[in-house]
Protein backbone atom coordinates (compact mmCIF):
# COMPACT_ATOMS: atom_id res chain seq x y z
CA UNK A 1 0.00 0.00 0.00
CA UNK A 2 1.63 3.34 -0.90
CA UNK A 3 1.66 5.72 1.65
CA UNK A 4 2.58 9.66 1.42
CA UNK A 5 6.10 10.07 1.49
CA UNK A 6 8.47 12.24 0.24
CA UNK A 7 7.89 12.77 -3.49
CA UNK A 8 11.47 12.11 -4.21
CA UNK A 9 11.26 8.73 -2.82
CA UNK A 10 8.72 7.94 -5.74
CA UNK A 11 10.77 8.93 -8.59
CA UNK A 12 11.76 8.04 -10.75
CA UNK A 13 8.48 6.92 -12.79
CA UNK A 14 8.78 5.71 -16.34
CA UNK A 15 5.91 5.76 -18.82
CA UNK A 16 5.04 3.52 -21.64
CA UNK A 17 7.09 5.65 -24.13
CA UNK A 18 9.86 5.55 -22.10
CA UNK A 19 10.09 8.55 -20.67
CA UNK A 20 10.94 9.05 -17.32
CA UNK A 21 10.19 11.47 -14.52
CA UNK A 22 13.35 11.72 -12.46
CA UNK A 23 12.89 14.87 -10.62
CA UNK A 24 9.77 17.42 -9.74
CA UNK A 25 9.84 20.72 -8.83
CA UNK A 26 7.35 23.82 -8.14
CA UNK A 27 8.35 27.06 -7.23
CA UNK A 28 7.07 28.39 -3.93
CA UNK A 29 4.46 30.70 -4.50
CA UNK A 30 5.39 32.86 -1.59
CA UNK A 31 9.05 33.61 -1.95
CA UNK A 32 9.58 31.58 -5.81
CA UNK A 33 12.39 29.27 -4.53
CA UNK A 34 12.58 26.14 -6.29
CA UNK A 35 11.06 23.25 -4.19
CA UNK A 36 12.20 20.22 -5.46
CA UNK A 37 10.46 16.46 -4.93
CA UNK A 38 12.67 15.95 -1.70
CA UNK A 39 10.59 18.78 -0.05
CA UNK A 40 7.27 17.52 -1.25
CA UNK A 41 5.30 15.11 0.90
CA UNK A 42 2.92 13.07 -0.83
CA UNK A 43 2.00 10.73 -3.52
CA UNK A 44 2.99 10.70 -6.96
CA UNK A 45 1.58 7.42 -8.87
CA UNK A 46 1.65 6.06 -12.66
CA UNK A 47 -2.10 5.46 -13.52
CA UNK A 48 -3.11 4.40 -16.93
CA UNK A 49 0.16 6.26 -17.93
CA UNK A 50 -0.33 9.29 -16.64
CA UNK A 51 1.36 10.20 -12.90
CA UNK A 52 -0.97 12.16 -10.64
CA UNK A 53 1.08 14.14 -7.67
CA UNK A 54 -0.80 15.39 -4.93
CA UNK A 55 1.78 16.66 -2.73
CA UNK A 56 2.64 19.55 -0.21
CA UNK A 57 5.78 21.40 -0.43
CA UNK A 58 7.72 22.67 1.74
CA UNK A 59 10.09 26.06 1.11
CA UNK A 60 13.23 25.65 3.19
CA UNK A 61 14.15 29.29 2.36
CA UNK A 62 11.25 30.97 3.83
CA UNK A 63 8.84 27.96 5.69
CA UNK A 64 6.02 28.16 2.94
CA UNK A 65 3.69 25.22 3.04
CA UNK A 66 1.67 24.68 -0.01
CA UNK A 67 -0.45 22.34 -1.64
CA UNK A 68 1.14 20.86 -5.14
CA UNK A 69 -1.49 18.69 -7.66
CA UNK A 70 -0.84 18.07 -11.09
CA UNK A 71 -1.38 15.59 -13.43
CA UNK A 72 2.52 15.06 -15.75
CA UNK A 73 1.84 13.14 -19.33
CA UNK A 74 4.59 11.33 -21.25
CA UNK A 75 5.28 14.57 -22.88
CA UNK A 76 6.72 15.32 -19.46
CA UNK A 77 4.35 18.22 -19.44
CA UNK A 78 2.28 19.18 -16.68
CA UNK A 79 -0.80 19.76 -16.29
CA UNK A 80 -3.01 21.48 -13.27
CA UNK A 81 -6.13 20.05 -12.00
CA UNK A 82 -9.54 21.71 -12.64
CA UNK A 83 -10.85 19.90 -9.79
CA UNK A 84 -10.12 21.37 -5.73
CA UNK A 85 -6.93 20.07 -4.68
CA UNK A 86 -8.80 18.12 -1.59
CA UNK A 87 -11.28 16.04 -3.95
CA UNK A 88 -7.90 15.02 -5.96
CA UNK A 89 -6.37 13.70 -2.88
CA UNK A 90 -9.30 12.09 -1.85
CA UNK A 91 -9.38 10.20 -4.97
CA UNK A 92 -5.88 9.92 -5.73
CA UNK A 93 -5.29 8.25 -2.20
CA UNK A 94 -8.52 6.33 -2.68
CA UNK A 95 -7.00 5.06 -6.20
CA UNK A 96 -3.49 3.99 -4.80
CA UNK A 97 -4.83 2.01 -2.26
CA UNK A 98 -7.46 0.38 -4.03
CA UNK A 99 -4.06 -0.69 -6.03
CA UNK A 100 -1.69 -2.06 -4.16
CA UNK A 101 1.44 -1.07 -5.34
CA UNK A 102 5.22 -2.86 -4.75
CA UNK A 103 6.13 -1.58 -1.95
CA UNK A 104 9.87 -0.42 -3.44
CA UNK A 105 8.30 2.16 -5.97
CA UNK A 106 10.73 1.47 -8.44
CA UNK A 107 9.40 -1.72 -9.26
CA UNK A 108 6.86 0.58 -10.75
CA UNK A 109 9.36 1.26 -13.80
CA UNK A 110 9.55 -0.59 -17.20
CA UNK A 111 12.55 -1.79 -17.09
CA UNK A 112 13.54 -2.41 -20.95
CA UNK A 113 13.71 1.79 -21.68
CA UNK A 114 16.54 1.94 -19.94
CA UNK A 115 18.14 5.19 -22.43
CA UNK A 116 15.63 7.84 -21.66
CA UNK A 117 14.84 9.98 -24.22
CA UNK A 118 15.28 13.74 -22.77
CA UNK A 119 14.18 15.84 -25.55
CA UNK A 120 10.30 16.47 -26.37
CA UNK A 121 8.22 14.15 -27.90
CA UNK A 122 5.27 15.37 -29.42
CA UNK A 123 3.17 12.92 -31.49
CA UNK A 124 0.23 13.59 -34.19
CA UNK A 125 -1.93 15.17 -31.77
CA UNK A 126 0.20 17.76 -30.94
CA UNK A 127 -0.08 21.00 -32.31
CA UNK A 128 3.07 20.60 -34.78
CA UNK A 129 3.07 22.63 -38.27
CA UNK A 130 5.03 20.57 -40.88
CA UNK A 131 7.18 22.16 -43.77
CA UNK A 132 5.69 21.51 -47.28
CA UNK A 133 9.41 21.01 -48.14
CA UNK A 134 9.96 17.88 -47.77
CA UNK A 135 13.49 15.72 -47.51
CA UNK A 136 11.72 12.26 -49.03
CA UNK A 137 10.24 9.30 -46.96
CA UNK A 138 10.82 7.08 -44.25
CA UNK A 139 9.12 4.30 -43.56
CA UNK A 140 6.10 5.17 -45.76
CA UNK A 141 5.69 8.59 -44.19
CA UNK A 142 7.05 12.29 -45.32
CA UNK A 143 9.26 13.54 -43.98
CA UNK A 144 9.21 17.37 -43.26
CA UNK A 145 12.06 19.31 -44.16
CA UNK A 146 11.50 21.51 -40.79
CA UNK A 147 8.81 21.53 -38.23
CA UNK A 148 7.65 24.17 -36.15
CA UNK A 149 6.10 23.09 -32.25
CA UNK A 150 5.64 26.18 -29.42
CA UNK A 151 7.58 28.98 -30.91
CA UNK A 152 10.28 27.03 -32.22
CA UNK A 153 11.39 25.63 -35.21
CA UNK A 154 13.21 22.32 -35.49
CA UNK A 155 14.76 20.94 -38.67
CA UNK A 156 15.46 17.76 -39.31
CA UNK A 157 18.24 15.86 -38.58
CA UNK A 158 17.85 11.75 -38.28
CA UNK A 159 15.66 8.57 -38.32
CA UNK A 160 15.35 7.26 -34.82
CA UNK A 161 17.22 4.04 -35.06
CA UNK A 162 15.55 0.55 -35.28
CA UNK A 163 14.71 -1.40 -31.65
CA UNK A 164 13.86 1.97 -30.11
CA UNK A 165 17.31 2.28 -28.81
CA UNK A 166 16.93 5.96 -28.47
CA UNK A 167 18.37 8.96 -26.90
CA UNK A 168 17.66 12.39 -27.77
CA UNK A 169 19.74 15.24 -26.79
CA UNK A 170 18.38 18.30 -24.74
CA UNK A 171 17.75 20.16 -28.41
CA UNK A 172 16.29 17.35 -29.92
CA UNK A 173 12.68 16.77 -30.62
CA UNK A 174 10.85 13.19 -31.51
CA UNK A 175 8.23 13.42 -34.33
CA UNK A 176 5.48 10.89 -34.98
CA UNK A 177 8.02 8.38 -33.00
CA UNK A 178 10.60 8.04 -35.75
CA UNK A 179 11.81 11.02 -37.23
CA UNK A 180 14.52 13.70 -34.81
CA UNK A 181 14.64 17.16 -35.15
CA UNK A 182 17.12 19.74 -33.94
CA UNK A 183 16.04 22.79 -32.62
CA UNK A 184 17.63 26.11 -34.38
CA UNK A 185 18.18 29.50 -33.04
CA UNK A 186 15.28 30.51 -35.22
CA UNK A 187 12.49 31.82 -32.85
CA UNK A 188 9.17 31.74 -34.82
CA UNK A 189 6.38 34.85 -34.13
ZN1 LIG B 1 9.41 30.18 -0.04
Amino acid sequence: MARPDKISRFLPITFLNGMKVQRFGKQCPACRTMVGAEQMTGIASLIRNRIFLAADGHCTACGEVFPITCVITDDKRVHRIMIPGKLFRYWLFRTVRNHPQPSDTREWEIPEHLDQPVGRVVSDTDDVTRSAETLGRFQGAVIPAWIEYETLRYVFERAAPPGGNLQLDEDELLLDGRLIYRRTARQVV
